[in-house]
């Protein structure tokens, strides 16, 4: 069976700096892959270039066969390419002068009339949403009063929005209390497989990653040094070597 993505020869380099120097990965369909190594190593550097926010310098980038590299944010995401955003961000992923164009409908009566009748369209599928996170009865609730485990949950929901096939997260339990991190990792584990999707994600707790990663690839100063199941990785010598810094 072929790939979901499928990461041939990907380079990017800032300056003289390589950041990311040629690698290749692939991830199947129903697979969560951590994507781990030390600060410097090229990690958020890889995931931009999946989700479009930065252009590869070299190599391709396919989803389903079709090539990712040269189109834009907004064109991944569409092609199925999910990420999760903090709630801080939402409005971060509009323009400048979307923002302003926000303010501006939110001031008309019209236009926010216009808005509600097509926010009330969608609040059935919004609800379902909330359901597969587990935060259907919260719904009602400002965001600001929740608790951050289910801040996090709502941001799941989100990146479901477009059904995506992948879906990327960028540290999804950075400050969260171990209890939190496993309910929210079990969940994204229940939703890949519920969903027939793959995750990639990068992760600083070791913990987090051998408890929920099929595989993991690890990266250090822009090259892939080791891929394998997490058992695998922990005892690699170069991974001891370069990550763990024995
Ligand atoms: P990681 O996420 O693994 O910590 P990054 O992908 O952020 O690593 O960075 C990889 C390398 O590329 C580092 O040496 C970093 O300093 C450099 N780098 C990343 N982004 C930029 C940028 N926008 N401009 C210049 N150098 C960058
Ligand atoms: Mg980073």
């Amino acid at each position: 069976m072929s790939a979901l993505l499928q990461v041939t020869g990907l380079g990017k380099s800032f300056g003289g700096v390589k950041a990311v120097d040629g690698i290749d990965f692939t991830l199947a369909r129903g697979e969560l892959l951590a994507l781990i190594g030390p600060n410097g190593a090229g990690k958020s550097t890889t995931f931009n270039m999946v989700n479009g926010q930065l252009r590869a310098d070299r190599g391709s980038i396919r989803l389903e066969g079709a090539e990712l590299v040269g189109l834009k944010p907004r064109e991944i995401w569409r092609q199925g390419v999910g990420r999760t955003f903090q709630i801080a961000e939402t409005f971060a992923s509009l323009t400048v002068v979307e923002n302003v164009q926000m303010a501006l409908i939110s001031h008309d009566a019209r236009l926010f009339s216009l808005w509600r009748r097509a926010a009330d369209h969608k609040r059935d599928e919004a609800l379902a949403l909330l359901e597969q996170v587990g935060m259907r009865a919260q719904a009602e609730r400002p965001c600001s009063e929740l608790a951050y485990g289910d801040v996090k949950r709502v941001e799941l929901a989100m990146a479901m929005a477009n059904s995506p096939k992948l879906l990327l997260m960028d540290e999804p339990t950075a400050g969260m209390a171990p209890k939190e991190r496993n309910a929210l990792m079990a969940l994204t584990k229940e939703l890949v497989t519920a969903r027939g999707m793959a995750v990639l994600f990068t992760e600083h707790s070791m913990d987090v990653v051998f408890a929920y990663a099929d595989r993991m690839i690890v990266l250090a100063r822009g090259r892939l040094i080791a891929e394998g199941k997490p058992l695998e990785i922990r005892d690699h010598p170069k991974v001891q070597e370069v990550y763990f810094g024995s």
